[in-house]
């Protein structure tokens, strides 16, 4: 028997659990705090409430009535795009920055580097049975920049093939909604 589809289970409740209880212990919601873990990861093509409801999966209303209560908080910023004043870029402040930490996704980081190799086995692992589901699910994948088949770099810096724009260095260990898988070697 394949117990991979139970410990998944295990590890998804167990996580449930996990943001609820740093969503509590700050007075907010758990999807609250599963926007913050986003914005925190998503690079400047991703950090747009439209991402925000794909990669959750819910609703542009959940997500903008959730804003709404993140903004109030003093959890994050919203500035306007620099060419598209209409786009919205959410940026965490040093207070949505402070709801994270020692949050679920810290001990899962923890316990990672805790395995032999850091743990870089099982996340190659999880990250490809991630995308398989994705696939099937027809899900944008989300993948992190600098692996993305639109990924350039030389002399000059990192570059985005598809909108052929400069990747400050920071940006390219983020998500983005647009990443596609680079074809097999
Ligand atoms: S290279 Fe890929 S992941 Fe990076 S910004 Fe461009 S589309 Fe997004």
């Amino acid at each position: 028997m394949n117990t991979v589809p139970l410990l998944i289970e295990r590890l998804g409740a167990l996580i449930q659990q996990s943001v609820r209880e740093d969503a509590a212990r700050h007075g907010l919601l758990p999807i609250h705090v599963q926007m913050l873990q986003y914005l925190a990861q998503a690079n400047r093509y991703s950090d747009l409430p439209i991402a925000i409801a794909e990669y959750l999966g819910i609703s542009r209303g959940t997500v903008s009535q959730s804003l709404a209560v993140l903004a109030s908080r003093g959890l994050l910023t919203k500035q306007p795009d620099a060419r598209h004043r209409k786009r919205l870029h959410l940026r965490l402040t040093a207070a949505g920055d402070a709801v994270l930490q020692t949050s679920w996704a810290e001990q899962v980081g923890q316990a990672l580097q805790a395995l032999p190799g850091d743990g870089r086995v099982q996340q190659a692992a999880l990250r490809n049975l991630l995308r398989a589901l994705q696939r099937v699910n027809g899900q944008r994948a989300f993948g992190v920049c600098r692996h993305c088949a639109h990924f350039c770099h030389d002399e000059s810096g990192a570059r985005c093939g598809l909108t052929q724009e400069p990747l400050a260095q920071e940006q390219i260990t983020r998500i983005c909604r647009e990443w596609s898988e680079p074809a097999a070697a």
